[in-house]
């Protein structure tokens, strides 16, 4: 028997579930699926050991413009919103209150956060201007060992957050469960081989059968891109593929420390965070190695890259050449993929972190296996631009989400926007209780459209 829903989601990491959470709670949406190829939620980028676990709100992201940081902030604020309305054995699961820290070292650096911090002082005003001795007191291992002559400058606030994002997408699913309606149906361990245009829709051939739904929302990350291909959507992108692993020491750090980040590079700078389910330990990382895959450590989704990438084409050989060509670029790479190397990955990883904790040795530093994802990073081969964060291919009654960094922080804002698209798709046959949402994931602020950070294109 062929099923029937208004709509389905592909895909069960944090963003799929978060829109399975805003649709099943607050429309009245007749049919909606979550289908997931694994047997639980959040088993790709969104579990809790493979990606970083930084709430991003723009204040210690060296990279986003400012009114990027406008965006982010209300946008991933309303993670900590909706995880303060759970119970508060579940809250302790998903939300962590950790400092965070932002550390230039040097002349040159130490310029350039002087003038950022006069950029978002007024955006975040709880962020704090440490000197050496102020650093010294907040995080000692920073300065020991440290040169005298070395000028160091940090902004820090006492009020960041980590999240565990894989337990996150689970409270989703349980949120859904708790509000039992027939509307809503999970389907796990149900892998979607194919997606094809019909007169009323669309037809989802899946491991667990057929399925047919009016409007479709791919959040599959790393998988979008291919889905949009085989449907002759967002012909132009390919992907470079860059694996993000990570070290562990003992613990050496109170809280979040990141570095200032080259704007040439797409990837947050090497940072030290405690790891929310390793207690007593400093995760070191990521570091970004050109691996072509799909998902991390799943060498069977090799040749799916290869499909979604189109590298054989002359327009992304070219794209590829300029971008890798570039030296800071190509030096990064190669030096990354050195850094997974067994031994001598770590003696070379060591000045990284270095210039974080100076006394730290190699034999401090083991190699967290298991840890780690992918970051698909979008390459527009027509203008031969590596493309930064977000993206949304948005078809005819179907939607594409391409989520790296911050992609996690803002599901839920993302999730809502989604939810604005459908309901217009819909010709607003269906409504949607925006104030009830409000009530519970923004603290009944308003949640505006414009704060969008993904960028959109349009195929039809
Ligand atoms: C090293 C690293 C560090 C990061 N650090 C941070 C951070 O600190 N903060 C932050 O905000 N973001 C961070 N990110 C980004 C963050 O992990 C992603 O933005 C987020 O996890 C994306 O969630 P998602 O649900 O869109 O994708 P995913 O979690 O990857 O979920 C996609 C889902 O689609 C499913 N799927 C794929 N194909 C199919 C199919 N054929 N049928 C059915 N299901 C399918 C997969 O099984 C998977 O469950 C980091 C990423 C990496 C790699």
């Amino acid at each position: 028997m062929v099923k029937k829903y208004d709509v389905l989601i592909i895909g069960g990491g944090v963003s799929g579930t978060a829109l399975f959470y805003i649709l099943s709670k607050y429309t009245n949406l007749s049919r909606i699926a979550l289908l997931e190829k694994y047997h639980k939620v959040a088993q790709v980028n969104s579990r809790g050991r493979n990606n970083s676990q930084t709430l991003h709100i723009g204040d210690i992201e060296t990279n986003y413009s400012l009114e990027k940081a406008k965006t982010v902030k209300p946008a991933a604020m309303m993670i900590p919103f909706y995880v303060k309305k759970l119970y508060p054995d579940t809250q302790n699961k998903i939300l962590f209150k950790v400092p965070k820290m932002i550390l230039a070292v040097g002349k040159n650096e130490v310029t350039k956060l002087e003038e950022r911090y006069e950029e978002i002082k007024e955006l975040y005003p709880d962020l704090q201007k440490l000197d050496r001795k102020g650093i010294g007191n907040i995080e000692p291992n920073i300065m020991k060992g440290r040169k005298d002559d070395e000028e160091l400058l940090a902004l820090y606030t006492p009020d960041g957050y980590a999240v565990n994002y894989g337990m996150l997408a689970a409270s989703f699913i349980k949120e859904v469960e708790k509000g039992a309606n027939n509307r809503s149906d999970l389907l796990l361990g149900c892998k979607v081989e194919n997606i094809t245009r019909t007169d009323d829709g669309y037809k989802l051939v899946t491991s667990k059968g057929v399925f047919r739904a009016e409007v479709v929302v791919v959040d599959a990350d790393s998988y979008s891109l291919f889905f949009a291909k085989s449907l002759g959507y967002g012909k132009k992108f390919s992907l470079i593929p860059v694996a993000g692993n990570f070290y562990f020491s003992n613990q050496l750090l109170n809280g979040k420390v990141y570095t200032m980040q080259d704007k040439k590079l797409p990837f947050a700078a090497v940072h030290g965070d405690p790891d929310v389910q390793v207690p007593n330990k400093t995760r070191w990382g990521p570091t970004a190695k050109f691996f072509p895959v799909l998902e991390s450590g799943k060498l069977s989704t090799s040749l799916d890259y290869f499909k979604s990438a189109g590298l054989f084409r002359y327009c992304t050989a070219k794209s590829f050449i300029k971008i890798l060509g570039d030296y800071t670029r190509l030096k990064y790479l190669i030096k990354n993929t050195l850094y997974d190397f067994p031994v001598i990955g770590k003696i070379l990883f060591l000045p990284n972190i270095r210039k974080i904790i100076p006394s730290v040795k190699a034999r401090d530093l083991k190699k967290a296996k298991g840890f780690g994802g992918m970051r698909l990073q979008r390459v527009d081969t027509e203008t031969h631009e590596l493309q930064l964060g977000e993206g949304r291919i948005i078809g005819d009654n179907i939607i594409f989400n391409m989520t790296p960094s911050p992609g996690a922080s803002v599901c839920l804002f993302n999730a809502v926007r989604d939810t604005e698209w459908i309901m217009r798709v819909f010709d607003n046959k269906y409504k949607f209780d925006k104030l009830a949402m409000e009530n519970n994931c923004t603290g009944g602020y308003p949640c505006e459209m414009d704060r969008d950070t993904s960028v959109d294109f349009y195929s039809s």
